[in-house]
């Protein structure tokens, strides 16, 4: 337990984490040799915790590859129901049978496209935790509603909602993505200090809701365009735990330098 209050200790405690969101891309053997060069570099990476999420079809073939590696699985979405007549989705038991610890939920695209709403997010949450995946919860302004000073409200109504009841162990194996809807897949990156700024409101609401210590405790990371380019700046902010990366997963080459970036900030900042 860490004193209330010691936040460097709790920031060294936080690791570091790097997850690719391959999101509606790759054929299975695309997939799998992504994964495999991933995995062939990920000695070389020991501080960081790296994490995929393929998309469905490819999760047994890259399991495979990642079996006896220390790089981690990931669904990129679930269904709250145990199973039964949901032509379509997948339960949270299926993606543990298939491998997977982690599981993306509340993508701003799920949320764009398929209607997601902060109600379905937290019953998303409570059937990964009952089934053991740790939730990546992601949250996050549009263009408008950061034009219109309404990004704080927009993300702790997200929190508040998302996270309903959700008791302190459930929280403890929970990450947030704090995702500017603005800044995915468009190239534009927060500025690390409007990431910061987030993330720290984030850290706050967190404690007003499960205390300092589990709050300084919680993994945030940041999603919204990071490449190679920008992850050593965002990194270096003291909430910002690590990435959820989307088009530069794509490429082994892109996520690794990305990871070695993160790790040569995290030297910096501890
Ligand atoms: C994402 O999909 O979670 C994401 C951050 O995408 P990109 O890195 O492409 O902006």
């Amino acid at each position: 337990m860490i004193a209330d209050g010691d936040e460097s200790l709790a920031m060294n405690l936080r690791p570091l984490f790097v997850a690719g969101n391959w999101k509606m891309n790759l054929t299975i053997p695309e997939a799998e040799r992504l994964a495999a060069a991933i995995v062939g570099a990920s000695p070389g990476l020991p501080e960081a915790r790296l994490v995929v999420a393929p998309p469905f079809t490819a999760l047994s073939s890259v399991r495979e590859v990642l079996r006896g590696s220390s790089v981690s699985l990931a669904g990129q979405n679930l269904y709250w129901e145990e199973k039964g007549a949901f032509t379509g989705e997948i339960s949270a038991a299926m993606l543990r049978d298939v491998g997977c610890q982690y599981v993306i939920i509340g993508h701003s695209e799920r949320r764009q496209y398929f209607g997601e709403t902060d109600a379905g997010v937290n019953k998303k949450i409570r059937a990964a935790l009952s089934h053991g995946l740790s939730p990546i919860v992601c949250v996050g302004e549009s263009l408008d509603e950061r034009e219109n000073g309404q990004t704080i409200a927009r993300i702790m109504s997200q929190i508040e909602e998302g996270f309903k009841n959700l008791g302190a162990a459930g929280f403890s194996q929970t990450m947030i993505a704090y995702e500017p809807v603005w800044a995915i897949g468009t190239g534009k990156t927060a500025t690390p200090a409007q990431a910061e700024e987030v993330h720290a409101l984030i850290r706050e609401k967190l404690a007003e809701e499960y205390g300092n210590s589990p709050a300084s405790c919680a993994i945030i990371l940041y999603g919204g365009s990071v490449k190679p380019a920008n992850a050593f700046d965002l990194l270096t902010e003291k909430d910002i735990d690590g990435f959820l990366v989307g088009g530069a997963s794509l490429e082994a080459a892109s996520f690794i330098e990305i990871t070695k970036e993160a790790i040569r900030a995290l030297k910096v900042k501890t």
